[in-house]
């Protein structure tokens, strides 16, 4: 087996969080025959639900793959109903992917922390890395230490997230510059022309 784990559960806060975060490499692993599960906590209405799933039939990754919570945008917790709505999608075998636990946002910090909980016995975990977009911030200054090489899988990206039409506007300008540059930045550490990177929480060999 290539990789010590058999499936991958991503979990973001709100549609377009996790496409932003690792949308390449989870477009690369379901590629690879791997079970991707992508957990979004909440979503404000119907059209953003539509939007979500349209930025992931870009990266190839069907609607069974999704599925949405009914936490509220702004108040997400860290509590027993939110490990819980988590728990039941992950094993020992699971590489977690999720938002840092210093981010900005409480509602990206909770759903960090609810993952953490759930994912206690879980062998993998790891955390994308902040997008170079203003507003968008987080208090972890270290580096990223763990990255996936995407060449294959960048454009699908920056094209998914053109799909969720309703934040568009809330974007830079050069967003999709800014993703590209960020992507081939921290590649200058491998052998790749582009990665996404994560802070590398727990990985198992
Ligand atoms: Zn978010």
């Amino acid at each position: 087996m290539k990789y010590n784990f058999d499936n991958v559960v991503a979990i973001g806060a709100h549609p377009d969080d996790i496409e932003i975060g690792c949308g390449a490499s989870l477009s690369k692993w379901y590629s690879e025959g791997l079970n991707i599960k992508c957990i979004v906590m909440s979503c404000e209405n119907k059209t953003r639900r539509f939007e979500i799933y349209n930025a992931f039939e870009v990266l190839n990754i069907p609607k069974s793959c999704i599925v949405i919570g009914e936490f509220n945008d702004g108040g997400i917790p860290h509590n027993k109903t939110s490990v819980s709505f988590i728990d039941k999608y992950v094993n020992e075998k699971t590489l977690i992917i999720t938002h840092n636990e210093h981010d900005a946002h409480q509602d990206h910090r909770n759903t960090s922390l609810s993952a953490m909980s759930a994912g206690r016995d879980c062998l993998n975990f790891l955390q994308w890395t902040t997008v170079p977009f203003r507003r968008v911030n987080t208090f972890e200054n270290t580096p990223a230490s763990f990255f996936v090489c995407i060449d294959d899988f960048i454009e699908k990206k920056l094209l998914s997230l053109t799909y969720h039409k309703t934040q568009l506007n809330r974007f830079p300008e050069n967003w999709m510059e800014l993703l590209r540059n960020q992507a081939y930045i921290n590649a200058i550490n491998s052998n790749c022309q582009y990665v996404e990177s994560f802070y590398l929480k727990k990985f198992t060999i």
